[in-house]
């Protein structure tokens, strides 16, 4: 039993192998001892056969009848000791069987009695054998005895003879005249048989280590090649389920995993009634790092910071990056807001210290956001959408670590909550869309361009207006992805308009976040190559402030758009203090005044004159001026006499659909067309 237990504990192959070699061994044992029973089989027949060759050749010619029922005389007897001797030397079965020498010759009359006899006392007496019924009935019989001499019958067992009666027969009797009892030494047939039972062994024994040697081998290796390929797919396994659950670029765990792990110790809480944490982790201007020191270094600065973390945590809380910059830490157990908020300033602190980055050396700060289940969210979707808006505060504010708390931090969460589903949106296929307002000129009959709103239908908030949700992604890197996705969007429009034949310029509002990033001249390039629309179509607006704000660095931006043909606007217009020696050096063509100035410029003074002398300035520095948010007649009459170039606002259209405002292009046409073409039209 232990030996079975042992054997079920082994390997395949090796319980193969002793299966199979006691199935072989068992096969050989069976198979030598039915192959032996039938080779000492056959050498008693043979053995008999010769018995009976000799007896009806050599010996039954040389008798009569008569002998057998009167005896034998003198002289007789001489010739039947001759004719004995005889038979003996030219036995048959010459060869394997050489020596069987019958040791004792009986001949028996048909009463059973001894006539003749190589043992000359034995002649007269009388048989009382079983045998010789059957044999004197016609039979040959034959069988083992251990002495010629039945009654003297040694059972040393060392001399064992083949007895054999054979029936004599002489024409015209009908039954048996008498019978012929031969004793041959069984020792040359047990000889023989057991040369040929060795060959057979031999034989067996190397066949079959033979026939076992190969299947093992087969086995063996089809069992290696199965081992391997198992092996094989059992890594590629885990390299997708690694690869599935971790980031590739710093190998931390990843959304997938971290979520896991995060409802793992949700449930575990739970049960213990403790507390989960939850910190996102978000570095401060890495952007500007790798935009200006390249992706390279980036990278390698992301992959020290997963290290930095984990020194200051557990063992059992988790690092993980969801992208870019952004990263989260899960403390599975954590003994209330306090110990969470440690936590978070033992991060800060780790991540204060300088990164030496390829003998660069870094330093970087990071805005985390704090949440703790069940306070704060009781699912991963809730922790994670209120870490993001902590976070998001805390970047704000640049308070470094702050604790979600809506009521006092967020003003307005409801709003806030807007960066998750913001994430979410821009996944969505049409969430985001694109309206356009035509900018006129003063006299309303052309127009003179257009420009691009987004606008956010939430699937369950409705339409959220700009104001609500880009001031919120400016907080983030979010704005990046939404003027991505207003650009892919504006460009293709563009095209259609222009293969409808409309040559409409379009602006782009751009955030100050977007001036940072030195990749944006080169994804404009690429969606304006991407959809053949000639960069002098587009106009990108960027608010005052935003300029005013870090001149220097958005000054390259600015000037690289500009190098590529894009005409720039300055937006909002009087809402910031940009001075005059600013203006002069940003390359922009167009300055559009704030509507707040244009609405009040007909009801106050101080309003009337900043319209005035923005117009003046623009007209100074060669800059088209437009005037937003003109509402009404009186505006329009006002902006004529300053001299204003173009005008925006609800007086003339609203913001609408690209269709809508294809329909408008084909009646009013724009400034831009060829003059017969919008008289056409109009
Ligand atoms: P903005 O660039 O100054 O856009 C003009 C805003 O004034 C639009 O508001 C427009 O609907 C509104 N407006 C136009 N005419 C009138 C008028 O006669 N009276 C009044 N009261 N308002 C008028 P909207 O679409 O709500 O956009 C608000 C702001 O959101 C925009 O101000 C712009 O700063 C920002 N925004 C909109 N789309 C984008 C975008 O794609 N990217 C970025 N970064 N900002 C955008
Ligand atoms: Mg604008
Ligand atoms: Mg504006």
């Amino acid at each position: 039993m232990s030996f079975l237990r042992r054997l079920r504990n082994t390997s395949l192959l090796a319980r193969f192998a002793a299966i199979s070699l006691v199935l072989t061994i068992a096969v050989g044992l069976v198979l030598s001892s039915v192959l032996s029973s039938a080779i000492a089989e056959r050498a008693r027949e043979q053995a008999e056969w010769t018995a009976i060759v000799t007896v009806r050749l050599g010996l039954q010619p040389q008798l009569t009848p008569e002998d057998l029922a009167d005896g034998f005389d003198g002289s007789r007897l001489a010739a039947v000791d001759a004719a004995v001797d005889a038979a003996r030397s030219n036995l048959p079965g010459r060869g394997r069987l050489a020596d069987l020498d019958p040791v004792e010759l009986n001949i028996f009359d048909r009463d059973r009695t001894i006539v003749y006899s190589d043992e000359e006392e034995k002649v007269g007496t009388v048989s009382t054998s079983d045998e010789l019924d059957e044999v004197l009935a016609g039979e040959v019989v034959s069988g083992f005895s251990h002495s010629a001499d039945d009654d003297s019958a040694s059972e040393d067992g060392d001399r064992l003879f083949l007895e054999v009666y054979v029936p004599l027969l002489y024409e015209g009797s009908t039954r048996p005249d008498g019978a012929i009892e031969l004793y041959l030494p069984y020792a040359p047939v047990a000889a023989a048989v057991a040369q040929d039972v060795r060959t057979l062994t031999i034989t067996l024994v190397v066949g079959l280590a033979v026939f076992y040697g190969v299947v093992f081998r087969l086995i063996a290796s089809a069992s290696r090649r199965l081992r391997r390929q198992a092996e094989a797919l059992r890594t590629s396994a885990d390299r997708d389920r690694h690869q599935s659950t971790h980031d590739t670029l710093t190998g931390l765990p990843n959304w997938i995993l971290l979520r896991d792990r995060l409802e793992q110790s949700l449930a575990a809480a739970t049960r213990s009634e403790s507390e989960v944490a939850l910190l996102l982790i978000d570095l401060d201007r890495f952007k500007e790092i790798n935009d200006s020191l390249g992706h390279t270094l980036g990278d390698k600065l992301l992959r020290q910071v997963g290290p930095r973390l984990e020194s200051v945590l557990r063992d059992g809380d988790t690092v993980a990056r969801l992208g870019g910059d952004e990263f989260a830490v899960l403390l599975s157990s954590v003994d209330g807001e306090d110990q969470a908020r440690a936590v978070a300033e033992r991060i800060g602190e780790s991540l204060h210290r300088p990164f030496d980055v390829d003998g660069v050396v870094l330093d970087v700060e990071a805005s985390i956001g704090i949440v703790l289940s069940p306070w704060h969210g009781t699912d991963s979707e809730a922790l994670l959408r209120n870490a993001d808006i902590a976070m998001y505060v805390a970047k704000e504010l640049k308070a470094g670590a702050v604790v979600f708390t809506p009521e006092e931090h967020m003003p307005a969460p409801a709003r806030l909550t807007v960066l998750g589903d913001l994430r979410r949106a821009l996944d969505a296929e049409d969430e985001l869309f694109l309206n356009y307002q035509p900018k006129y000129t003063l006299d309303g009959e052309r127009i003179e361009g257009v420009e691009a709103l987004l606008r956010w239908n939430h699937p369950l908030l409705g339409m959220i207006p700009p104001g609500e949700f880009i001031p919120v992604a400016e907080g983030t890197g979010i704005i990046l992805r939404l003027t991505e996705r207003v650009l892919g969007l504006a460009l293709p429009q563009m095209r259609r308009w222009l293969d409808a034949g409309h040559a409409v310029p379009v602006a782009v509002n751009l955030s100050t976040r977007c001036l940072l990033d030195a990749g944006l001249p080169d994804l404009v390039r690429r969606l304006l190559a991407e959809h053949g629309v000639p960069a002098e179509m587009l106009r990108l607006e960027v608010t005052e402030s935003a300029v005013m704000g870090d001149a220097a660095r958005c000054m390259e931006v600015l000037e690289r758009l500009h190098d590529l043909g894009v005409r720039l606007s300055i937006d909002d217009f009087g809402t910031g203090y940009s001075s005059m020696a600013y203006l002069r050096r940003l390359p922009v063509d167009e300055l559009k005044i704030d509507r707040s100035f244009v609405l009040g410029m007909t009801t106050t003074q101080q309003d009337a004159v900043l319209v005035r002398t923005a117009i003046d300035l623009g007209h100074n520095l060669g800059l088209t001026v437009v005037a937003e948010g003109v509402e009404g007649g009186e505006h329009v009459a006002a902006l004529r006499e300053l001299g204003c170039d173009i005008a925006q606002g609800f007086h003339y259209a609203r913001p609408m659909t690209a269709e809508q405002l294809g329909a408008l292009l084909d009646r009013v046409g724009t400034i831009h067309d060829p003059e017969d073409t919008a008289r056409t039209r109009s």
